[in-house]
């Protein structure tokens, strides 16, 4: 479908902006809910520093980086034990915070000690907050941070972010266990679109001068964090909030080359596969044919194979791997069904983000 070409979505953009500002508003957790997360959060580390005296204990995820929707009461928890860096040993430390959790009464107790980030899930029974507790996930930790810098850079980014996810849960295509994209990856999804406007509301912070710096097993962590610097970088974009939405929806539905390009958050563009060394889950038929993926030409637009969305700093994990064949033609058509709604309908939003 090409006749989206130069079209602009039929509502009136500066009603539908009012519309999405209002929703993204109210999508924001209540004081209520942040207050249980915390009380929630003190538990588990009062619990774990007694168990381990002297580990940090770190939130991150959605809770640290600003970007957690109401009705949405997950924590994510990271325990930092000196020592304690190999997966087994993870595993092993995983099994131990499951048994504790289970004698301090909290509920639905669930190690997944086999992970590939060994992880225990439960829940805790007074504020009915879910829990993950992860052992050394520096990484997590040191992403949310990323994060967060680029929510101080421009607020657009927490609107469309908030947008976004609640779209993805209401059109069911946000869960990673089921071959669809977690919200980390449409958190980057976001964020790649907003370095890649023609005039863009988000820079690189990976590519400026490092003013933070850690190594974190094989990967080196790098990025400027000096947000002050940077406060304003998008102010020469206009683009309202309306706009971005209805760009992220365009662009995932007919303009990103799901056979060639990486999301590269890192670079603030888009890598070709071959670069990756990714290309093993091409699935063109009719290119593969004729030579896999290398064969395509420059501007190939061939039928969507797969997302690929490189983690900013673990440079071999792809985010978009959990996605199959049979969940990325479903990706596919949520995002294309968006688009083309925003493009054709006079008041899309109820549409928009309806329940599947
Ligand atoms: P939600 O509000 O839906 O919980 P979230 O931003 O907390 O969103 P999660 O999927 O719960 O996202 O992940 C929590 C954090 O764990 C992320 O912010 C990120 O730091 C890290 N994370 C999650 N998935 C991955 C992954 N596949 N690779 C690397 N880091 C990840
Ligand atoms: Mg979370």
């Amino acid at each position: 479908d090409r006749s989206h070409n130069g079209r602009q979505p039929k509502a009136n953009m500066e009603e539908l902006d009012a519309a999405l500002r209002q929703m993204a508003d109210s999508l924001m957790p209540t004081p209520e809910e942040r207050a249980a997360q915390m009380e929630a959060f003190e538990w588990v580390k009062s619990l774990l520093q007694a168990r381990y005296p002297g580990a940090g204990v770190h939130l991150f995820g959605s809770v640290a980086n600003g970007l957690s929707v109401r009705h949405n009461n997950d924590i994510d928890v990271c325990l930092e034990l000196e020592g304690v860096d190999d997966q087994a040993g993870k595993a092993e430390v995983a099994g131990v915070v499951g048994e504790l959790m289970e004698a301090a009464g909290m509920a639905e107790v669930l190690p997944l000690p086999k992970a590939r980030v060994p992880v225990v899930k439960f829940v805790v029974p007074r504020t009915g907050t879910k829990v993950d507790v992860t052992v050394n996930n520096l990484l997590a930790c040191i992403n949310t941070k990323l994060v967060a810098d680029y929510c101080a850079i421009d607020a657009r980014l927490a609107a469309l972010v908030a947008l976004v996810k609640h779209w993805a849960k209401q059109r069911a295509v946000n869960d990673p266990y089921r071959g669809t994209l977690s919200s980390y990856c449409y958190v980057l999804m976001c964020i790649h679109l907003l370095q890649t406007r023609p005039t863009p509301v988000l820079p690189a912070l990976q590519q400026l001068q490092p003013t933070f710096r850690r190594a974190v097993g094989q990967w080196t962590c790098e990025f400027c964090d000096n947000i002050e610097a940077l406060r304003g970088f998008g102010a020469v974009n206009c683009e309202s909030l309306a706009q971005l939405v209805w760009a992220f929806f365009e662009y995932w539905a007919w303009r990103h080359n799901y056979s060639h390009d990486v999301v590269s958050v890192r670079l603030g563009a888009c890598l070709h596969k071959d670069d990756k060394d990714w290309t093993r889950r091409i699935g063109n038929e009719r290119h593969l044919a004729s030579g896999g993926p290398a064969a395509c030409p420059p501007a190939c637009r061939c039928l969507p194979s797969d997302v690929c969305i490189e983690d900013p700093f673990e440079l071999s994990h792809d985010l978009g791997r959990t996605v199959d064949r049979q969940t990325r033609a479903v990706l596919h058509k949520e995002f294309t069904r968006a688009a083309t709604l925003l493009r054709d309908a006079d008041d899309p939003l109820d549409l928009l983000f309806a329940p599947y």
